[in-house]
């Protein structure tokens, strides 16, 4: 329960059940920093229902802690319910189950909550679920869309689905090619999403989705975008479209990680994969600022020549580094090819792990740089805890954030892959000695992640804008339910 004033009016207090849906793409990805906002919710009263695949939901409940309070799991098959090799899932036929199973159990939860008392005040949903929106409307629910990207990258959707992008096979080969959009910085080529260039392959049917999105908002009036983002980072992008109400309510990570006030805030943290803790000690015993952290995030798996790349880049530059490499999952075999060739001298210098906890690697003072894939989670996760990066982005999002890092923020150094697309061990050293060196530019980057560090924490703080922001959608959905 949560006592707050009806339409701004100091007099007409009432005490409201506010009881969100919030219903999450199953990938590591969104679950985070989604499952973050439900204990937002939660602290400031409200009951939330939380659906996702039940294949996420079963991993989460072996790797997480127990819900608090107000928080009720609602889990829907994906058709696969994770007891497939990820060889034999077929993507689109899981997409179009996540979109039937899921819509039914939203009306089930929909109505049941209706019929219990508590009834469902806001849907909020995720990427790739524009369904749930079209749910929200059979019930007449208010919606709110969870963009979990950068501001920026929705506006570049907005751009191209509204025709001022025009792109095909020609300009891509041109260097010289860049395009000005308003509120946005200068984009090449190589900065646009990877989902609306010629040479997508689209498995996902994730532009499809995305431009399903874009209707559904289009055809609203103002329509409410929650993004994982904040009002100092990106000041113009998230004001860009008039049409729509961007706001900043990031960065949506445990508040451990921000003011360290409540250390206990990561144990529901939301982590499909088992993490391994083999690294503390040996972290912990290298010299403040000196270890090179590589993470590709939770999707990837890089060809294995740029596996091999990476190798002789970290044996090179003679750093100790911490190396996530995911291992193969439901029954898919570890192949003896596919086995790194210099995988003795790697373990002398460094350490590869399966899967980590980033947030507590990212605030170890051991750190000295990240080389990171890019995706949203890792770059606001490295904002604020203050690691310059050096940017290897591969797909979706991740060269606009890469683009945003080098350029915007000053807070890293992207890589040049070769012509073949390969980023070479030389190239990956290079990068690591201009974030660890003692150059200017290091001193530069170094500089601005303190700056963002303080930044990014301040839009969290009571008062801050996030945290402004998202007292007044509450206030918000409250109205639109009276
Ligand atoms: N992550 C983690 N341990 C690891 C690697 C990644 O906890 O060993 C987390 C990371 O902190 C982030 C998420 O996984 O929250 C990855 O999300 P991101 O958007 O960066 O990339 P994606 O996995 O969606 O490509």
């Amino acid at each position: 329960m949560y006592l707050f004033h009806i339409k701004g009016t100091p007099r007409a207090a009432a005490m409201v059940h506010r009881h969100i849906l919030l219903v999450t793409f199953p990938a590591q990805g969104h679950i985070k920093p989604s499952l973050q906002f439900a204990k937002q919710l939660i602290k400031m009263g409200l009951e939330v229902t939380f659906a996702t695949s039940r294949d996420a939901h079963r991993r989460m409940t072996k790797t997480t802690g127990p819900p608090p309070p107000g928080f009720n799991f609602a889990a829907f098959s994906d058709g696969y319910d994770g007891s497939f090799k990820p060889s034999d899932i077929d993507v689109k036929h899981m997409m179009s189950e996540i979109r039937n199973r899921g819509s039914q159990t939203l009306r089930d939860i929909i109505k049941a909550s209706a019929d219990e008392g508590r009834p469902i005040t806001c849907l909020v949903y995720g990427l790739f679920l524009p369904w749930a929106a079209k749910v929200a409307r059979e019930f007449d629910i208010a919606a709110a869309l969870l963009w979990s990207q950068p501001a920026t990258v929705l506006d570049i959707y907005h751009y191209y689905f509204h025709d001022y992008i025009d792109i095909n096979v020609e300009n891509c080969k041109d260097p010289s090619w860049s395009i000005e959009l308003p509120g946005l910085p200068l984009l090449k080529i190589h900065d646009l999403p990877s989902f609306i260039l010629p040479s997508n392959s689209d498995e996902f049917n994730a532009l499809q989705s995305i431009q399903e999105q874009l209707e559904i908002l289009d055809e609203e009036t103002s329509p409410t975008v929650l993004v994982n983002s904040f009002d100092a980072l990106e000041p113009e992008a998230l004001k860009a479209i008039d049409k729509y109400n961007l706001i900043g309510i990031g960065p949506l990570i445990p508040s451990a990680f921000l003011d360290g006030k409540e250390p206990s805030d990561t144990s529901f943290g939301g982590d499909l994969f088992q993490k391994s803790n083999s690294y503390a000690e040996w972290i912990s015993s290298k010299p403040k600022s000196s270890v090179v952290y590589v993470s590709f995030g939770s999707i990837l798996s890089l060809p294995r020549k740029q596996m091999e790349e990476i190798a002789r880049g970290l044996l090179e530059s003679c750093r100790p580094f911490l190396w996530v490499i995911k291992v193969k999952e439901n029954g898919e075999e570890e192949k003896e090819e596919d086995k790194l060739s210099c995988m003795e001298e790697l373990e002398q210098q460094g350490m590869i792990v399966p899967w980590c906890s980033q947030l507590e690697v990212l605030s170890h003072p051991s750190l000295g740089c990240f080389v990171t894939h890019c995706g949203w989670n890792s770059t606001v996760e490295s904002l604020v805890s203050g690691v310059p990066m050096v940017a290897f982005p591969q797909w979706t999002d991740q060269g606009t954030n890469a683009k945003m890092i080098e350029d915007v923020w000053k807070r890293g150094v992207r890589v040049k892959p070769n012509e073949e697309g390969t980023v070479e061990g030389g190239e990956l050293k290079r990068c690591i000695e201009m974030v660890m060196g003692g150059g200017d530019r290091a001193e530069e980057l170094r500089r601005n992640a303190e700056k963002w560090k303080d930044l990014a924490r301040d839009a969290m703080k009571d008062g801050g804008s996030s945290a402004k922001n998202l007292k007044a959608f509450v206030l918000e959905i409250g109205e639109t339910f009276h």
